[in-house]
């Protein structure tokens, strides 16, 4: 059952007509769906969900590890049916949770009992001027290069996968190929409009309210609802050469990395371990611009240690490049595995650990940890590039993405329940070594894990949920407060 404003009176009415004549509003057609409580949110011009398979979609995500039922689903017409249902649950101790894409791989944007507010309508293109683009926080990053690649333009940093939404790369950071050049998405967005927990609606930028613009870029929904970003844009190439090189152990693939963060004789690198038939495949994955004359091959390559007989260069678009990871969803959708538990994990790993570390988990991981089409990725960036607070990083000036891809053959609950056992185990290890979180990862996570994630940053955010959300109203799925 969908109710919008008029439903919403009616359904009232019918439900109260039913109690008088001694039924119930289960008697209703659709009405099993009807919540208690839920009627009296305010009108809205979009429609609350009450039925029982928008819900469960809600309780689900690309993960399948979390499933947490909320009482509705909103469709938000406008920005101010999210300012209502906002200060509607501020009011009654209510919960909200905004969902993008779903993406999220542990429930964080799901909520018991609450109220997930869908960004999907917000999925817009406002304007594209050479230097900006302003999006609705439902559009995903795959709309937003749809529209500026003609104007020969795109934002710096883009996640691998194009299918997330721009809210929910914000809320956590968004790291991609280009982080060791520009930094995370988060680091490259000039204006946020959002709706904070106690339901009002701010313009922030690093000029205008700035402590809430650093408290929602990389703060997992904690104190506002992003709804409109205002994104910085570069000029695009047209093309890329792709260069993979492939490395015999892991050391020489981390030293070529330095090199190459060192030198930036490239745009992109970034690093894969694969599993082999026996033992690993380490690879990078290399990339250089261009619009008019392709680079010299053996200019770009000379002083690396890769296994040159194996590197086959390659030239492709650079919408072909972005949409790289294409093939790879089309075949996990056709053998049913996208729909798969996803029970991944991702940490930052410091330089000076890094080969320690990874080789302690590779020797440790079997191959049903991964799956057969799982893999790891180990790609560095230059710490220093990433600017947002409430991103946190091992100290070190070289900094690893290390991410366990895990794709399980099975979909088997106890399966899945090991492999978050397992990524807390791989956390704490990670964590002992000076590693941090990127926090889109499958495990729990204690208020006391995210305080000591946190760090020094810890009172900024508790400042800021104080004022911005006092009731603790938003994205309750991260369990952090
Ligand atoms: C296939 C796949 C590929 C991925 N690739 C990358 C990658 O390359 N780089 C990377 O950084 N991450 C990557 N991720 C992780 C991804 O960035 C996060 O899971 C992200 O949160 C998902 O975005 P979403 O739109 O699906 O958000 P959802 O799963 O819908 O929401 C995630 C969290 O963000 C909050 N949220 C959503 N929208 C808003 C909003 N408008 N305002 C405030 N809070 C909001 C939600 O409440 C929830 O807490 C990938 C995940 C998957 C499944």
């Amino acid at each position: 059952m969908d109710l919008n404003r008029r439903d919403v009176l009616i359904a009232g009415l019918a439900a109260t007509a039913a109690d008088v004549a001694g039924g119930t509003a289960a008697a209703i057609e659709g009405a099993s769906a009807l919540q208690p409580g839920l009627p009296d949110l305010p009108l809205l011009d979009g429609r609350l969900h009450l039925d029982d398979r928008t819900r469960a979609a809600a309780a689900d995500d690309f993960g399948h590890v979390v499933r947490r039922m909320p009482r509705g689903v909103l469709r938000p017409r406008t920005y101010e049916d999210v300012v209502s249902a906002v200060r509607w649950a501020a009011e009654r101790g209510r919960k909200i949770a905004p969902r993008g894409q779903g993406h999220s791989v542990y429930g964080r944007a799901q909520v018991a009992e609450g109220i997930v507010i869908e960004m999907t309508p917000f999925r817009t293109i406002h304007d594209v001027r050479s230097g900006q683009a302003i999006v609705g926080a439902g559009a995903t990053w795959s709309d937003v290069v749809a529209a500026t690649l003609p104007l020969g333009r795109v934002p710096p940093t883009l996640t691998d996968y194009l299918g997330l939404s721009v809210g929910g790369t914000l809320a956590v950071g968004g790291i991609g190929s280009m982080t060791s050049r520009h930094g995370m998405q988060s680091d490259n967005v000039l204006e946020l409009d959002v709706i904070t927990g106690t339901g009002e609606m701010v313009t922030c930028s690093p000029d205008s309210h700035a402590t809430l613009f650093h408290a929602v870029r990389a703060g997992l929904g904690q104190v506002a609802v992003i709804v409109r970003a205002t994104l910085k844009l570069v000029p695009a190439p047209l093309q890329v050469r792709r260069y993979l090189l492939f490395y015999p152990d892991l050391k020489t693939m981390l030293a070529d990395q330095r090199v190459l963060a060192a030198d930036e004789r490239f745009d992109a690198v970034q690093g894969a371990v694969l599993p082999a038939p026996v033992g690993w495949t380490f690879r990078l994955d290399a990339v250089k611009q261009f619009s008019d004359k392709p680079p010299d091959d053996t200019d770009l390559l000379s002083g690396l240690s890769d296994d040159r007989s194996r590197t086959k260069p390659g030239t492709l678009t650079y919408i072909d490049y972005l949409h790289r990871l294409a093939t790879l969803e089309q075949a996990l959708r056709a053998n049913g595995q996208w729909f798969h538990p996803h029970p991944w994990l991702t940490t930052f790993v410091g330089d000076a650990q890094v080969e320690a570390v990874v080789s302690a988990e590779l020797a440790a991981l079997t191959p049903a940890d991964l799956g057969p089409y799982g893999q790891i990725a180990l790609s560095a960036f230059r710490r220093q590039m990433v600017t947002s607070p409430l991103v946190r990083l091992p100290a070190d000036d070289l900094c690893y993405a290390f991410n366990l891809i895990r794709i399980p053959a099975s979909v088997e609950t106890a399966e899945a329940d090991r492999l978050v056992r397992a990524n807390r185990s791989v956390y704490e290890r990670i964590r002992a070594a000076g590693g941090t979180l990127y926090p889109v990862s499958a495990f729990p996570m204690s208020r006391d894990d995210w305080r000591r994630h946190f760090g020094p940053a810890w009172g900024f955010l508790i400042d800021a949920k104080q004022e911005f959300d006092p009731g603790h109203v938003l994205a309750p799925g991260y369990e952090t407060f």
